[in-house]
């Protein structure tokens, strides 16, 4: 039966099914929808991820892995394409980390663990916990935070409490154990008394200067404590160092001395701690020095900065000890620094004072020729 229409438009839909289709477009563009937020959802997750500095990697009941991000792969070193569809076991080839994530699979619980590797110095806190959905359990996700430098820095705080008790230690054994003497007997030995008691006031002193050495590194140490610039003249400075030295060098009939400057050498620090740190170094040029030996110093401007050097005739510093004297209490030869009032502390106050300013020490040393420390002030 003919319709009436002309075969050559189209069709129009009757209206059942022109609802129909309207109905699958609607749904066909709903899950069209939806299946791009999921896709977009789904990217949103992955970006977070890689963002992640922890190393995240998950796997599947079946111990294969699922994903793992870039932090984790660049860690340990994984190729992260080839890594995925892996057993984990077949990866990480370290028996405790691998004992973690049988255990947190089978147990379906969380494990959290801080871990050394073993073929590197890094240390990992790691935790692995299990992953379920709303009728599901899909395995593992396990978390790899890098926490080397924190351990770093655990380890130099113990070893400097350590140091810092041993240090405080010694003169106080030596204080109470000749006052114990005194009250003894010996403080109606008038001969041996003022002894006594002149060794009592040496290992006072010692603890004062300690103390004052660890506050004062506290001090430059601590972001908090602000440095106070102004225009240093250096001459003047050099002038200032040689009036606290006079004392004692003319004493040890030593010489401190520097050229006149054909022009002043200027520099924008702060004044008080750039005289803490040349003293530091001319107090050492002075105490390992030679019988009757000289300190120069010199100071100029060049390329770099401003360059300022303390140059010593004394004892040298070998070549294995050069890398090591910039660290807290460490001393070439304790009992000979010790005897010379020394702390073990003026070259790491100076290199920190130096490092505040944005400069740098160096150092140059001949075994029994001398020793020139050079602080390089930027512009
Ligand atoms: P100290 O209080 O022992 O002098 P420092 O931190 O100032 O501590 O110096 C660390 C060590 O470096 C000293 O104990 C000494 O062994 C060595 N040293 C420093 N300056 C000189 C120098 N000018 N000549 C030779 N050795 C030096």
């Amino acid at each position: 039966m003919a319709s009436g229409k002309d075969p050559s438009q189209p069709l129009e839909p009757e209206e059942p099914f022109h609802s129909l289709i309207s109905d699958i477009s609607s749904l066909a563009s709903k899950s069209k929808k939806e299946s791009q937020s999921a896709i977009e959802e789904t990217n949103r997750l992955f970006a977070i991820l890689e963002s992640m500095a922890e190393g995240v990697l998950v796997a599947d009941t079946e111990q294969k892995v699922l994903l793992l991000n870039s932090s984790l792969a660049q860690a340990f070193e994984f190729n992260k394409k080839e890594a995925v569809g892996r057993f984990y076991w077949e990866l990480f080839r370290d028996t405790e980390i691998n004992e973690m994530f049988t255990t947190a699979l089978k147990e379906k619980s969380a494990i959290k663990k801080e871990h050394a590797l073993l073929f590197s110095k890094s240390v990992f806190e790691i935790q692995i916990s299990p992953v379920f959905t709303a009728d599901d359990y899909l395995g593992v996700v396990a978390v790899f935070r890098d926490i080397t430098l924190l351990k770093e820095f655990e380890t130099l705080r113990t070893e400097f409490v350590a140091n810092v008790s041993h240090e405080l230690k010694t003169p106080l054994t030596s204080i109470l154990g000749f006052v114990e003497t005194l009250k003894e007997g010996a403080i109606e030995d008038p001969e041996h008394r003022l002894k006594f008691l002149q060794i009592i006031e040496t290992q006072s002193k010692k603890l004062h200067s300690l103390i004052e050495d660890l506050l004062f590194l506290s001090r430059v140490e601590s972001a908090k404590e602000p440095l106070r610039l102004e225009e240093v003249d250096i001459e003047s400075l050099f002038e200032k160092i040689m009036e606290i030295f006079q004392p004692i060098v003319k004493e040890k009939k030593m010489g401190v001395q520097f050229a006149r400057f054909d022009k002043p050498v200027l520099v924008t620090a702060d004044f008080i701690f750039l005289e803490r740190a040349v003293s530091n170094l001319v107090d050492n040029a002075v105490k390992y020095n030679r019988e009757k030996g000289q300190v120069w110093m010199r100071a100029f401007q060049d390329r770099d900065g401003v360059k300022i050097e303390v140059k010593d005739e004394g004892i040298g510093i070998a070549p294995a000890d050069l890398t090591r004297i910039f660290e807290r209490f460490y001393r070439v030869d304790k009992s000979r620094s010790r005897e010379l009032g020394g702390t073990g502390l003026g070259l790491s106050i100076t290199k920190h004072l130096i490092e505040r300013h944005g400069g740098r020490i160096e150092v140059e040393s001949a075994l029994n020729q001398g020793t020139t420390f050079t602080l390089i002030l930027p512009k």
